[in-house]
């Protein structure tokens, strides 16, 4: 294809999305991809100047107000968009630029480091007090006439106290991610559409003929800028801002002065990390010169001031081809849907695979095989499907059913009534075997070296094991006989598994995986019953007399002891030499940490920062800020900090989720890392 017609198919392509996006508020692809189509649209344009154009997509901003239900405001000033960088080197290059511009030393120049919002754009006046006028950007010269609408926003003040003449004040309209979260649920009750993201749901929200309708909306305003003859009274930036929040708008209270380009992109990175704990959803930083008088001097082009700049961060929803829909059969023989994509960068790191959930979420988002499909890792990190990109015109496979049978060993798969999880109900089912084999030899349980999933997978296809009990009576001749081991890995095996036949009780309650028995209840049981007997002979009652034992595990702990094979097992795995006691060792805290550097970020479920630092340090472990190659584990909770886990994903050091941090507590290791 030659390059104009590319330039004329791209500027098309790019067209249809800015309507969809600006005008009808609903987006047909993530950001990111969008992102990729300017960005090769600007690289041909300035390969080819002659392609280029004023009225190009690369020189706009926004999209037209056509056809819309609202009058036309004309701004008194352009509301210009922001030029981008993506990377840090191209924001350090951006502020020495600026800094020559200026001719000033880079490490001198004050800038403001501000959130990004990801909201839209609001223009507010006020004459001599009182709010008359609110529109939105448009196409940067006219936007949309909102005034009633903005009226019913709560944290927008009616008037504004020594503001004589005419004020403006600019700045985003946005929705938390909660009010996000619950505004999309009442939708679907409703039956009414729900919005890709709280950007969308803001802009549709505002953008509603009744302002009855955007009245019941959880919209909020954040000031960011004071326009017109107003701002000659103040030399900085942040001056204006205070202003601003002394007039009662919302300011965001994380927005730095700093001195010199290095401050600035440390303060950056300080967003990059919080961003799962601001009351906003960002999508980067917006770094300002904070001295007014040099952002006169610097100017701005038809699109776009030259005194700021935003730093986009790694985009956390990306499309890829959904290729294959599979199930996974865990150690209880719940069956997974997960998605096979294929591999894409996200947020830092490449995605292959993205979980489903079940057999409702399937169908819910209409996902087929086949289908483009957005994918999400936000700050929890496991990644997730969202739903399809509609492409117009290509035909789609038929919906996906959710099998009936198990793909590991062909039994009925089920789903009981009122519940959202499908099981494989054969007991037997080799895959079950499999992980329930994994998990009693992993760290978090009798630790037994050598037992991963692919030698347990050739174990028990050989018919050498069937149950955690044949550990401990492997015969060493037919496992020398297996593919890939020798007399030597077959002996080295044995002994890693005799090895474990000392371990405390609770410890071995965690690996045969009794339902809702964590480390925790494991510990609390084993403690108080001393040995598997008194606990398997213990009535529901005492059970449930336990401290911190609930009705829940004492049930399932009672219906466990009381299975025939259950009590065979555990015959066989005393025959093996299996003490099956707590020792008085196991009951004071033990130093399972011993030495080691264990990293936390974000929240922990029952911990407070510094009880998950005291718990870690009691065990004679250290809980520094930074990730380095020393560090023995990063513990990722909620909205954790994404330079610490790329971090750790670039020096290869184990990422835990917070629901193994008990675990890792009791025994200094974990039963599963990150993807
Ligand atoms: P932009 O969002 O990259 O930057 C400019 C805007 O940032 C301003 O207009 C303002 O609204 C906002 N902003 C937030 N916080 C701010 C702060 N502290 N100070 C100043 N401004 C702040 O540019 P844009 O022109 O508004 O839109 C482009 C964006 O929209 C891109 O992210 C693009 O991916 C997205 N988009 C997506 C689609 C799609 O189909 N998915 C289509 C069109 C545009």
């Amino acid at each position: 294809m030659s390059n104009e017609k590319r330039a004329a198919r791209l500027r098309a392509e790019i067209a249809r999305h800015n309507r969809a996006y600006y005008v009808e508020d609903a987006p047909l692809v993530p950001d990111a991809d969008y992102d990729a189509l300017v960005a090769e649209l600007r690289a041909l344009e300035s390969a080819h100047p002659e392609l280029a154009s004023a009225s190009s997509v690369t020189e706009t901003v926004g999209a037209p107000v056509t056809a819309t239900p609202f009058a036309p405001v004309e701004h008194a000033e352009p509301m210009l968009s922001l030029d981008n960088v993506f990377t840090v080197e191209d924001l350090e290059a951006w502020g020495e630029r600026t800094a020559r511009a200026l001719e000033a030393d880079p490490g001198a120049v004050r800038f403001a480091v501000e959130p990004k919002i990801d909201g839209l754009a609001l223009s507010i006046v006020y004459l001599d007090g009182v709010l008359t006028q609110a529109a939105t950007r448009g196409d940067g010269r006219v936007g949309e006439d909102v005034t009633a609408n903005v009226r019913t926003i709560d944290n927008v003040p009616a008037t504004i106290a020594d503001a004589p003449g005419r004020v403006e004040v600019r700045g985003e309209v946005f929705l938390a991610p909660d009010d996000f979260l619950a505004m999309n649920a009442r939708q679907r009750q409703l039956g009414e559409h729900e919005f890709a993201n709280p950007r969308n749901a803001a802009a549709g929200s505002l953008r509603q003929k009744d302002p009855g309708v955007t009245a019941s909306r959880p919209l909020s305003f954040l000031a960011y800028q004071l326009v017109g003859e107003i701002e000659a009274r103040f030399a900085a930036h942040v001056d204006t801002l205070a202003r601003m929040a002394e007039w009662g708008f919302l300011v965001a209270p994380e927005t730095r002065r700093v001195e010199g380009v290095a401050a600035m992109v440390e303060r950056s990175d300080w967003f990059e990390d919080h961003r799962h704990d601001l009351r906003y959803q960002i999508d980067g930083i917006v770094i300002k010169l904070d001295d007014l008088a040099e952002r006169v001097r610097l100017g701005s082009t038809s699109r776009a001031p030259r005194w700021a700049i935003a730093r986009k961060l790694p985009p956390e929803e990306r499309s890829t081809r959904l290729t294959a829909v599979e199930v996974s059969i865990g150690r209880t023989g719940r069956a997974t849907p997960y998605a096979v994509l294929e591999p894409v960068t996200i947020a830092g790191s490449t995605v292959a695979l993205a979980t489903l959930h079940n057999e409702d979420q399937v169908a819910l988002k209409d996902v087929r095989p086949g289908d483009l499909v957005i994918v999400r890792k936000a700050g929890d990190v496991i990644p997730e499907v969202v739903g399809p990109v509609l492409e117009p015109g290509r035909r789609r496979a038929r919906p996906w059913r959710f099998p009936t049978r198990c793909p590991e060993c062909g039994a009925p798969l089920v789903r009981r009534e009122g519940e959202s999880d499908t099981y494989c109900v054969n007991p037997h089912c080799p895959a079950q075997l499999l992980q329930q084999i994994v998990h009693f030899c992993s760290r978090g349980a009798l630790d037994i070296e050598g037992f991963g999933e692919q030698r347990v997978g050739q174990l028990i296809e050989a018919g050498l094991v069937a149950d955690v009990a044949d550990l401990f009576d492997l015969d060493p001749a037919a496992i020398a006989s297996l593919e890939g081991f020798g007399e030597l890995s077959a002996r080295q095996l044995l002994d890693a598994a005799r090895a474990s036949r000392e371990a405390p009780l609770s410890r071995v309650l965690v690996g045969l995986g009794i339902r809702h028995v964590g480390p925790v209840a494991a510990r609390l049981l084993a403690q108080r019953f001393g040995d598997v007997d008194a606990l398997a002979a213990a009535p529901l009652e005492a059970l449930e007399s336990v401290e911190g034992v609930g009705p829940v595990i004492a049930g399932s702990v009672h219906l466990y002891f009381r299975e025939p094979e259950t009590l065979e097992r555990l015959a066989r795995l005393k025959a093996a030499g299996l003490t099956l006691r707590e020792g008085p060792a196991e009951t004071r805290v033990a130093a399972t940490l011993a030495g080691r550097a264990v990293v936390v970020t974000g929240t922990l479920e029952g911990y407070g920062r510094e009880a998950a630092e005291s718990a870690i340090v009691a065990r004679g472990g250290t809980s520094p800020g930074s990730v380095s190659k020393k560090t023995y584990c990063v513990v990722v909770g909620a909205a954790p900090g994404a330079s610490k886990v790329r971090r750790a994903e670039e020096l290869g050091v184990p990422r835990i989720d917070a629901t193994q941090f008990e675990t890792l507590l009791e025994t200094g290791a974990w039963t599963a890392t990150l993807a």
